[in-house]
Order: C-alpha cells, then sequence, then structure tokens
C-alpha cells in the first residue's frame, strides 16, 4: 500500500502491500541479512590472515546489505508501480504513476 501519485492531476492513491508510512521495521531484516553474511565471510576463509578474514567480512556484510535492501524495498514497489500502472485514474483517467513513495518522518 505505498502511494503513488498521478503525473496529470496529482491525486493520490495506496497502491499494494508495502506500507504508505515511512516504516523502520524494513530495515530489521537488511541489517539481519548483512550481520549473517558478515559472519559468514569471516567465518569461511579460515586459511586466510585474521585482517583478510576481517576485510572478506565486511565487504560481506555490505554486499550482503545492498541485495537485501533491493530485495526488500525495490523489488516490491517495482511490482506495485506495476499494480499502479493496470489501472486509471479516478480523475483524468490516465495512467501515469509516479513510482511508489511512502510518507512520514515530516512529510
Ligand atoms: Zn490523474
Amino acid at each position: 500500500m505505498a502511494l503513488v501519485q498521478c503525473k496529470g492531476c496529482g491525486i493520490k492513491r495506496a497502491v499494494g502491500f508495502m506500507p504508505t508510512t515511512t516504516c523502520g521495521l524494513l530495515l530489521m531484516p537488511v541489517f539481519g541479512v548483512a550481520v549473517v553474511s558478515g559472519l559468514a565471510g569471516f567465518d569461511y576463509f579460515r586459511e586466510v590472515h585474521i585482517a583478510g578474514r576481517l576485510i572478506i567480512g565486511l565487504l560481506a556484510a555490505i554486499l550482503g546489505c545492498l541485495i537485501s535492501a533491493v530485495a526488500v524495498h525495490y523489488i516490491p514497489w517495482t511490482l506495485e508501480w506495476c499494480l499502479a500502472m493496470t489501472r486509471r485514474c479516478p480523475e483524468c483517467k490516465g495512467r501515469k504513476w509516479s513510482y511508489p513513495f511512502t510518507e512520514g518522518f515530516g512529510q
């Protein structure tokens, strides 16, 4: 249920299944995947020196963070954007919608 805005008349509608407000709970799986992938990267290369293992773990954590952020945010928002494109605007009957967004934290 993220918000989309009609590019023709500016009306906002909630579509899909994601929250309409900015939600910090969606960061929890991102941080969880980052910690697990960092520990897995640190533990997998046992024959490497400890400094090398720390660097590998840090890189694995960053990579896991990026991949899970895309999986948690951009893939569902792209699906919601596709859902919005199937519907016409109730005001101007156009089908041009903005990319989904949330409101919160002062907006
Ligand atoms: Zn419209």
